[in-house]
């Protein structure tokens, strides 16, 4: 585990933010330790103590933007923060090596940093803006006839490194950002019906669940299922079941609210959450559910019907997502047993064991 997560506990492997707060941390102590260790080399080893106090003051800067990020600020500005930082560090540099000593070389790592921390554009604007100011210095430098390494041929080759630099990490970033965006949906998505997969039912249930006891709020679940689904592969095959499952989920999408996260449980069974949702609400959603999917044909001339089972987490209960689950579990089979095609809501799993007697 990364040691910033424990000033950030809520930033997870799955959040985009996670590898950019990961980079804005190493480079703040790659920057530390280069300040602390240039700036006691300078004192004693080079006598240069008018360059530690530079190197000692950023120390200081970088220290203070390290506390900035750690108390859990916004990363938007704590990204500029490490980006103006470490520009303002380059400059500086190569203010003061005159650009001799191949000093410009150190604006290469720019690119990388500024496109990861702050995307295609932005990042394109920054590294633009620094390298033609570096190939001006660099001419300037040129025009003065600083000797040493400085010829028109190298300032010809930083353009050109510069320029290839700046469309590569532009279309490198571009790309990556669109790898991520999809693999961020593939792995929440059920394939056959583009529905919230099980595993982000899963996380979601659970993050929602703490944040509805955190708030005092209530918190319900439908699991649907579909009646005698079997016999609709039997009969019309199973492309047939497939394009009624698709037909099952679109229904759903426009029965829940937008607050509601639906998807898909497993086979041929659904699960809606609803968050600051009582089970009375919980069951007026659900007869609508079943209202609608039974009414109409959802395949050319298949219709079908589903069965519901509905719980809620209580604000005075102590159910985990496993328990509202396996409530809601049961007033499915309750469902089932009374019939099919109807929804029903289970209070606790006591009164399930009285009304199973009674059937
Ligand atoms: P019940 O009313 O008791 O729920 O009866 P059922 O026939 O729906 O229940 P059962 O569990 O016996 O059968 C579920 C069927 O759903 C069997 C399985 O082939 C089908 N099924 C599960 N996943 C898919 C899928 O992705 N596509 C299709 N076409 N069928 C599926
Ligand atoms: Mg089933
Ligand atoms: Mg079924």
């Amino acid at each position: 585990m990364k040691y910033w997560r424990k000033y950030h506990p809520e930033i997870n492997v799955d959040d985009p933010r996670y590898h950019q707060v990961s980079l804005i941390y190493s480079i703040l102590l790659i920057m530390l330790a280069y300040f602390s260790v240039i700036g006691v080399l300078n004192v004693t080893l080079f006598d240069a103590a008018h360059i530690a106090v530079y190197d000692f003051s950023g120390f200081v800067l970088i220290a203070g933007i390290y506390f900035y990020v750690s108390r859990g600020s916004n990363f938007t500005v704590a990204g500029w923060l490490v980006t103006g930082t470490l520009i303002f560090v380059l400059l500086a540099f190569i203010h003061l090596a005159e650009g001799r000593n191949y000093s410009l070389i150190w604006v290469t790592i720019l690119p990388p940093i500024a496109f990861f921390l702050h995307g295609p554009r932005a990042g394109a604007w920054v590294t633009g803006i620094v390298f033609a100011y570096c190939g001006w210095f660099f001419y300037e430098q040129l025009n003065r006839g600083i000797p040493g390494d400085l010829s028109l041929g190298a300032w010809l080759n930083f353009i050109e490194v510069a320029t290839a630099q700046l469309f590569l990490f532009r279309y490198y970033e571009r790309s990556r950002r669109e790898a991520y965006e999809q693999l961020q949906t593939t792995s929440v998505t059920d394939p056959l019906t583009g529905l919230y997969n099980r595993l982000h039912l899963d996380v979601n249930l659970n993050t929602l669940l703490s944040s509805s006891r955190h708030k005092g709020l209530n918190l319900s679940v439908l699991l649907i299922d579909v009646d005698h689904f079997k016999k609709v592969n039997d009969e019309y095959g199973h492309l047939m079941g497939d394009r009624v499952l698709c037909a099952i989920a679109t229904l759903l999408k426009e029965a829940v609210r937008e607050c509601d996260f639906v998807g898909r449980w497993g086979g041929e069974e659904f699960l809606v959450v609803c968050p600051e949702t009582d089970s009375k609400e919980a069951m007026t959603l659900a007869n609508r559910i079943v209202e609608s999917i039974q009414s109409q044909p959802l395949v050319e001339d298949i219709y079908a019907t589903v069965s519901i089972g509905v719980a809620e987490a209580s604000n005075n209960t102590n159910l985990t997502a496993e328990g509202v689950l396996h409530l809601a579990d049961k007033s499915l089979y309750m469902a089932k047993s009374r019939g099919r095609n109807r929804a029903i809501s289970m209070l606790s799993a006591d009164s399930f064991d009285n009304a199973l007697s009674n059937i």
